[in-house]
């Protein structure tokens, strides 16, 4: 149980040197989703050699250029490969507006299909391996972030165990498997925790930009393994954040501390600092909360589950 984060631009509003627009990916038993897609991302994917052919699904915050300008490249470029599988993209409604047009004005033959799911708050997305979230942020734009969850599995499956008790190998090992009861033909039954190790725990991975601090977001992103999140501004500029409907990194802070997150990656930095005055967003933020990261372009994470 485990998946990969690659960020693959920090910068907010305008894409610097070493320093593309916000855009993150997760890897996870071998799909991958792609959380915005601002001007730079194709050059971060090629960068980390990710196979963008990949991508089974796009989830767009919001309608600002520097979260969805990357996008028509990269439709652009998918369209050269062999593709079975349809692509999913999430986002406001807008959205759908804006593919249509680009793929009409720029003559764009896409020889797969392209399923548009407009979001609105809640469960956006739902397998039996895990689920994406939207939440509803505060922003000059209708705006969503996306909360993705694995589910907990059963434990482990002790063999020796259950040879032990005597449990014919086949379907009653499958259902002591899915945490049911079993009767042998002596009529002992079986519980499942007598076979089963602890139950393993899904990870959570949480994407918040662009929004100004609101206390809900820390109940949706409640104990997430790496919370992403815009910390664009230092705390000098709270008024500027809070009229532009952005946050301070220090808000970002008290988002992961309040909602008991182990990781913060800050992402989505205002374009006037330059890397070294960076620091300041992290030492501002380090002091609500202490693991906080401080994303670059192309930094990984792999969030794993020991349990
Ligand atoms: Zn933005
Ligand atoms: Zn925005």
């Amino acid at each position: 149980m485990s998946l990969e984060v690659f960020v693959l631009g920090t910068s907010g509003m305008q894409p610097l040197p070493g320093r593309f627009l916000t855009s993150a990916m997760v890897r996870r038993e071998g799909e991958l989703f792609l959380f915005d897609c601002g001007e730079g991302t194709q050059v971060s994917l090629k960068m980390l050699n990710l196979h963008w052919k990949r991508i089974n699904r796009i989830f767009i915050s919001h309608m600002h250029a520097d979260h969805v300008t990357g996008l028509p490249g990269l439709l652009m470029l998918s369209s050269q490969v062999d593709r079975s599988e349809p692509l999913y993209i999430y986002g406001p409604e807008k959205l759908k507006d804006y593919i249509d047009a680009n793929r009409r004005l720029l003559d764009m033959y896409i020889n797969y299909e392209i399923k548009f799911v407009k979001t609105e708050p809640g469960i956006v997305l739902e397998t039996d391996q895990y689920s994406v979230e939207a939440v509803p942020l505060l922003h000059t734009k209708p705006c969503m972030g996306y909360v993705m969850k694995e589910k907990d599995r059963p434990g482990e499956f002790n063999v020796e165990k259950a040879k032990e008790l005597n449990i014919p190998c086949g379907p009653m090992w499958g259902r002591l498997q899915k945490g049911q009861d079993i009767e042998l033909e002596d009529g002992t039954v079986v519980h499942p925790e007598q076979v089963l190790g602890p139950q393993r725990h899904g990870v959570k991975f949480s994407y918040i930009t662009d929004t100004m601090y609101m206390g809900h977001i820390a109940r949706h992103v409640q104990d997430s393994d790496l919370l992403l999140c815009e910390g664009m501004f230092s705390r000098d500029l709270s008024q500027d954040a809070n009229e532009k409907k952005h946050m301070t990194s220090t808000q970002a802070a008290m988002i992961a501390r309040d909602s008991n997150s182990k990781k913060l990656g800050l992402i989505h930095y205002s374009p006037r600092y330059t890397d070294k005055e960076l620091q300041i967003l992290k030492e501002e933020a380090c002091e609500v909360f202490e693991n906080t990261v401080l994303c670059k372009d192309r930094y990984s994470f792999v969030l794993n589950n020991p349990d």
